[in-house]
């Protein structure tokens, strides 16, 4: 007997990452989906069709992943993408010019890089405002605004947005919420119970886990927004091949086992660099020293394995940055490996000097992507480079 699909969220989450949106196939009985490399489907006749016409519009491999997803952020309908600032773009062009949209100040370089240098052509307006006290929020939205876009925790600080607050703010203004959850993933933090409209992933990151292909997804609930965007997704054409869906949907298998061990590595890491370092310049909500720590614990069930450290200096972190084996110097987060990184220079380098100085992405910051090695190792590779300041 075969399930049908809405019987995924009877299941509870590592269940439903492992089978949620694929069944094995009713011909061969092949328990993994097919890699379904085609560029169009043979029709019988006019208009007659097996639901598949040409692959830019659907593909059953992506259309696994976004149940897949769908499923595991409590969403009805998802929409991948071929990259997560192409999801990014998808969303933003639900939007019409004239629109303004109130923006966290420390979203992900390259959608503010998005907003301020493309959209912005386009007659949408932005304000970028500090999401950590919801009166910002409020006051920032004007007669034209159509949502508020949210990221938290943030990247590279670490700074978190009270969902509940933020998804009470949209509703009573009438203003989508759109959250990219991308830090958290879903295993920690799911903003659609929180009263988000639109949640969204680069699962390049710890949905595909592996550091082996670049994606998106965008997760809703409403029909009318799932309507658009899929015709967004069709008519601009940012849609990700099988190969890619299939590695992401084949990541998100262990995503329950891998999120718990980043978290493990996380908190040791940060509680070890704390010591060493002082609190105060480590940025990782699961410290007890974090100051939106009980708001972290409120709206996420764990804190992963993304931390930041002022090391003080550019001279420090790049000391640090040589003086790793283990970590890898690299930008992207969220692989099996353990990643190091150096905000200022290379995520954040499309952020104009001042922005930046005022976001706190300081020269001496460095970010940490803890993977899901032997935290011994991680701890003595970090021993070491930390020796040389
Ligand atoms: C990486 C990232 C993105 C962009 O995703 P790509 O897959 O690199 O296009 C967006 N938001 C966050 C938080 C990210 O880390």
């Amino acid at each position: 007997m075969t399930r049908a699909f809405d019987e995924d969220f009877a299941y509870r989450f590592a269940t439903r990452t492992i089978h949620a949106g694929q069944r094995p196939d009713p011909t061969t009985g092949a328990i993994m989906p097919a890699i379904v490399q085609t560029s169009t489907y043979v029709q019988d006749g006019i208009g007659q069709n097996k639901g598949y016409e040409y692959a830019r519009g659907k593909n059953p491999t992506r259309e696994a992943l976004e149940r897949n997803v769908a499923a595991l952020e409590g969403a009805k309908h998802g929409f991948a993408f071929s990259s997560g600032v192409g999801a990014t773009d998808g969303i933003l062009r639900l939007f019409n010019a004239g629109d303004h949209l109130v923006v966290g100040e420390n979203v992900y370089g390259g959608t503010y890089r998005l907003m301020d240098k493309i959209l912005t052509r386009f007659g949408l307006t932005f304000s970028f405002v500090d999401t950590r006290d919801p009166q910002q929020i409020e006051d920032a939205i004007q007669p034209n605004t159509k949502a508020l876009f949210l990221e938290t925790p943030t990247n590279p600080l670490m700074r978190l947005t009270d969902l509940a607050a933020a998804g009470e703010i949209a509703k009573r203004r009438s203003v989508l919420l759109i959250v990219d959850n991308t830090f958290a993933s879903p295993y920690f933090q799911r903003p659609l119970e929180f009263g988000a409209d639109i949640v969204f992933h680069s699962t390049t990151k710890y949905l595909n886990g592996h550091s082996d292909m670049i994606g998106g997804i965008v997760l809703l609930n409403d029909e009318s927004l799932a309507v658009r965007l899929q015709f967004i997704l069709n008519a601009g054409g940012a849609n990700p091949g099988p190969m890619d869906s299939w590695l992401a949907l084949r990541g998100t298998k262990t995503l329950a086992l891998r999120m718990r061990q980043h978290d493990a590595n996380g908190r040791q890491i940060a509680g070890w660099l704390a010591q060493r370092m002082g609190a105060e310049r480590v940025f990782y909500p699961g410290l007890p020293s974090h100051p939106q720590h009980e708001l972290a614990r409120k709206q996420m069930s764990g804190f992963g394995g993304m931390i930041s450290v002022e090391t003080g200096s550019l001279a420090n972190a790049d000391k640090v940055l040589r003086g790793v084996k283990v970590f890898s110097l690299a930008e992207s987060l969220g692989g099996v490996e353990s990643l190091i990184s150096h905000p200022a220079s290379m995520t954040h380098a499309s952020v104009e000097l001042e922005r930046r100085q005022r976001l706190g992405v300081t020269e001496g910051l460095i970010r940490l992507s803890c993977g899901v090695e032997d935290v011994e190792d991680l701890l003595a590779d970090l021993e070491h480079a930390f020796s040389a300041i």
